[in-house]
């Protein structure tokens, strides 16, 4: 079972995110509820290449999830490979869209061929 890796679920609202997200860094998060159990389950998987705290305010209108997750990468380009190990590790319905590279850099997928 692979895991996100990531700190939380905390509240998802500015506060926390402020308490929380503390470094200006790129970094990942999801976006979720728990269900009946207990059992935290997300849907949304996102990624910030500059300033994650600042991402995740901006979502903050766009979700009515209640909760979040998140890591810091090391870098954009690390912030977009764990996108995508997360995309192919935990989305199994093919709603979601392929993670996007940044049009003007050439990075890979590790996992897949989405770019060639
Ligand atoms: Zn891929």
């Amino acid at each position: 079972m692979p895991s996100l890796k990531m700190e939380g679920p905390f509240s998802f609202d500015i506060k926390t995110i402020d308490e929380k997200v503390t470094r200006v860094s790129a970094g990942n998060f999801v976006l979720g509820r728990k269900n009946e159990n207990g059992t935290f389950l997300f849907n949304y998987i996102g990624r910030a290449l500059t300033d994650l705290n600042s991402k995740l305010k901006s979502w903050i209108d766009k979700t009515d999830k209640p909760l979040f997750k998140f890591r810091y990468s090391v870098s954009a380009k690390d912030a977009f490979g764990i996108e995508c190990e997360n995309y192919h590790d935990f989305v199994k319905k093919r709603k979601n869209k392929h993670p996007r590279r940044p049009d003007s850099t050439d990075w890979k997928c590790p996992r897949c061929n989405f770019y060639k």
